[in-house]
């Protein structure tokens, strides 16, 4: 019984929820079940009718991680999850799966199959291109973090919606993974061995950076700007050569709205660093680099210019029209992008949660290598993020410290 209280549900489950739920297969449809999450909180089911080809989506939110029982979540972000694919698919069109319903009970939403698309991480991690990744990227990002604000929405309006994506358990983790463990010795970072000397020396030794990064987590945490993804690495993106979609938003909250912008960033090059010590051959290497940092300045390019003119058309507020005002917000979220961008190259690095794209490198020297750049340019990024504002900053900084 599905309608009077919660449980976390087998793959047999999910047959007969969607066969008592749902009315998107035909009534005593054979149906196949696969759990195919890989995340850390939440079961993710694939349901496919062999017959006609048709399949579905079902992310249920556990009540614990997955990884260790004493850690509770609560199942509520679902609820977030759900109303932020269907509030993105408004203000982003065609960039996000198509939602089809959330259950209260069960913690779960059902959504579009996106299995003909790519994980964004896997993909790069195999030297793929994506002509069109900027574009789609820059439009996601101008418009969910311009029309969510207060200087296109009402301010009261606006205040009901912070309210609603109120997200103080997920903020939690972002703030301690995030922000807080990655810049002392906390026992529950991971370092690799080899880095450790470096990290001790030049992370959690630098005073300023110390004081930086606390001025930072309490602007992430009171600066209530844009409603926010949350969790935008390429892990939470799917692709094909044509299509980019936006998924897992449970970590929305009002927060500053370059926290989204430098996490895209941030992973492009994590990318970057990965292709730099995997691919051998050096014409090909040269290139995949040049594609990635191509990528990275148009995604900051793009988002600034897209930016700019949906202000032009969507600004009707009379203060937000103060000559100068529109540049120098703008300005800021650059800033704030850039400190973020090196927020997360860091935390992945020393923090509990890596990313495949370096843990991948199996050589350890070259592993330790390549963590030193990510935490090098990871610094600049944060200590110099006041003059960071072009696609070309951002370039530039990755290149002065490879
Ligand atoms: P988590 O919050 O646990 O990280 P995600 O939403 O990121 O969950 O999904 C975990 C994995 O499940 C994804 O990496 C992907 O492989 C698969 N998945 C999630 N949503 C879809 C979807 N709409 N279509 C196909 N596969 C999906
Ligand atoms: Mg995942
Ligand atoms: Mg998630
Ligand atoms: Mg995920």
């Amino acid at each position: 019984d599905f309608t009077t209280s919660y449980f976390t549900m087998n793959e047999q489950d999910v047959v007969d929820y969607v066969q008592s739920k749902l009315d998107f297969f035909a009534h005593n449809a054979e149906l196949e079940c696969r759990e195919i999450g890989d995340g850390n909180l939440n079961y993710v089911f694939r349901v496919v009718e062999p017959k006609s080809g048709r399949s579905i989506i079902i992310k249920q939110a556990g009540p614990v991680a997955r990884i260790s029982d004493s850690f509770k979540v609560s199942p509520d972000r679902n609820r977030i999850e759900s109303e932020l694919l269907k509030l993105h698919d408004e203000l982003a069109p065609g960039f996000v799966p198509i939602f089809y319903s959330y259950d209260p009970i069960m913690n779960c939403c059902v959504m579009e199959d996106l299995s003909d698309h790519e994980i964004m991480r896997t993909a790069l991690l195999s030297y793929k291109k994506f002509p069109l990744f900027a574009e789609h990227i820059s439009t996601f990002l101008a418009n969910t973090l311009l029309l969510t604000s207060d200087v296109v929405m009402g301010h009261k309006e606006k205040k009901e919606l912070v309210k609603k994506f109120i997200n103080p358990e997920l903020c939690e983790i972002t703030e301690d993974l995030v922000y807080t463990e990655p810049f002392y010795d906390c026992e529950q970072n991971d370092v690799f061995e080899g880095t450790k000397e470096f990290i001790r020396d030049h992370i959690w030794n630098d005073k300023q950076l110390g004081l930086e990064t606390a001025k930072l987590k309490f602007e992430f945490m009171t600066n209530t700007q844009s409603l926010l993804h949350g969790d935008l690495h390429t892990g939470s993106i799917f692709i094909k050569e044509n299509s980019t979609k936006i998924i897992d938003p449970e970590f929305a909250f009002y927060g500053p709205a370059g926290y989204d912008v430098g996490n895209v960033v941030a992973n492009l090059i994590f990318a970057y660093v990965n292709a730099s010590f995997t691919i051998v051959d050096e014409s090909k290497r040269e290139e995949y680099l040049g594609y990635l940092e191509q990528t990275i300045e148009d995604v900051i390019r793009l988002f600034q210019e897209k930016f700019l003119q949906l202000w032009d058309e969507k600004v009707a507020e009379k203060t937000a029209m103060v000559p100068g005002f529109k540049e120098t917000y703008v300005n800021s979220i650059m800033n704030d992008a850039a400190a973020v961008t090196g927020l997360e190259l860091c935390r992945r690095i020393i923090g509990i949660a890596h990313v495949k794209d370096i843990t991948s490198i199996s050589n350890s020297n070259d592993r330790v290598q390549a963590e030193k750049i990510c935490l090098t340019v990871g610094k600049t990024f944060i200590l110099e993020r006041s003059q960071i504002k072009t696609g070309e900053d951002f370039v530039k900084v990755l290149l002065e410290s490879v």
